[in-house]
């Protein structure tokens, strides 16, 4: 059905996901079923036998994802985390190295530092956007080079074609985490990386009602390896969970545009208060990625993140009043969200290279109505 459609609203919608041959169902089905009729002996009719291998659901899924982020084959899992595991013991083995930034998601830093490193992974962390930095941390065992662009929650932007070539010259596969960007904002693939993770968790999601996670890669041999890595440790995507993340990919589209709308009148706002003192997006000119981000990004996405006048009980304060924000961690769903990262999401870092300002809040703006939005704000700056 999707031959020949490059549009990304249409393949959001149509790719992977023709209408159920056997009942005409227009919406692909949540096939929750863990094993397949034989016919005779080894015949498998649509090609699944076990739902840890295959299931169709699943399948929808990842087809989807492939097309949006221009890849050829694409895997869904039960978790970023899961995704991001299974990549890293697929692509390396026990001794090998890895170069990760040095403000890598907390959860991915964890992975590697203390799951990882008892496994034999060696690492170094370094500031992506330092490209001499990060070829001179490559060594001859050296696999890949883990990049995030923009970065959580400081939005940091690295230059994803930059280091591509770095990664090309010293025959390394570069890694994208699209997680914040979604691959409406960002196509990681077409700029030069060789696999996008995702945790669908957030924008793809984009509803906080499903937690999942995604790999999608240019090599075909690579997708092979990855799904007998993916079978083989079985974190995978069930069929509803699957389902849940299709559904919201339909309206990626139209939510991140509203995302960046409402994030780009928040951004107004906080550069007009007295009690903020640094605001961190990719949009605005004053930031210090803004001219890559312009070059790689459609638009600067919906995390915001700002310091307070007021070190850390007045962020702290800021975080309590707010009302329609809510005060949680994750991000990327339709409503809006407010954190102190130091606190929360970011609290196992303290002390670390990865420790975060006190006064930092982050924002995940939501696609509520922005005056409500403002107004709430405001009155949670006092
Ligand atoms: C949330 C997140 C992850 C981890 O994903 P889970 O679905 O929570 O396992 C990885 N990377 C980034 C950038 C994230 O925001």
């Amino acid at each position: 059905m999707t031959d020949g459609v490059q549009g990304f609203e249409t393949l959001a919608i149509h790719a992977g996901q023709d209408a159920d041959p056997a009942t005409g169902a227009v919406i692909t089905p949540i096939h929750q079923t863990s094993t397949y009729r034989q016919p005779t002996v080894g015949e498998l009719p649509g090609g699944y036998d076990y739902s840890r291998a295959g299931n169709p659901t699943r399948t929808a899924l990842e087809e989807c994802l492939a097309a949006l982020e221009g890849g050829v084959r694409g895997l869904a899992f039960a978790s970023g985390m899961a995704a991001t595991d299974t990549l890293l013991r697929t692509v390396c083995k026990p001794g090998d190295h890895i170069v990760i930034p040095n403000d890598a998601y907390g959860g991915t830093y964890r992975l590697i530092a203390r799951v990882l490193d008892r496994w034999g992974l060696e690492f170094t962390a370094v500031p992506l956007s330092d490209v001499d930095g990060v070829r001179a941390a490559l060594r001859p065992n050296t696999k890949l080079i883990w990049c995030e662009t923009p970065t959580n929650p400081l939005l940091g932007i690295a230059d994803v074609t930059a280091l591509a070539g770095i990664a090309r010259e010293a025959g390394v596969q570069l890694v994208v985490d699209n997680t914040f960007a979604s691959p409406y904002l960002q196509q990681p693939l077409i700029l030069g990386a060789d696999v996008v993770v995702h945790s669908t968790t957030k924008y793809v999601g984009g509803h906080s009602d499903v937690v999942g996670g995604a790999i999608i890669v240019r090599n075909a041999q690579l997708g092979e390896d990855l799904a007998f890595h993916q079978k083989s440790m079985g974190a995978i995507s069930g069929p509803f969970d699957s389902w849940l993340a299709l559904r919201g990919l339909k309206t990626l589209a139209v939510r991140m545009e509203r995302h960046c709308d409402n994030a780009e009148s928040i951004v107004e706002l906080l550069s007009n208060h007295s009690a903020a003192a640094e605001i961190f997006y990719p949009g605005l000119e004053s930031h210090p990625g803004h001219e890559i981000a312009a070059k790689q990004m459609r638009r600067y996405g919906g995390m915001v993140s700002f310091r307070v006048k007021g070190g850390q009980q007045a962020a702290v304060q800021v975080c309590n009043r707010a009302k329609l924000f809510t005060l949680a961690e994750s991000l990327g769903g339709v409503e809006s969200l407010i954190e102190h990262p130091g606190l929360m999401t970011h609290a196992s870092v303290a002390g670390s290279e990865l420790q975060v300002p006190d006064d930092l809040i982050r924002l995940s703006v939501g696609i509520e109505s922005v005056e409500d939005l403002r107004a709430d704000l405001l009155q949670a700056l006092g």
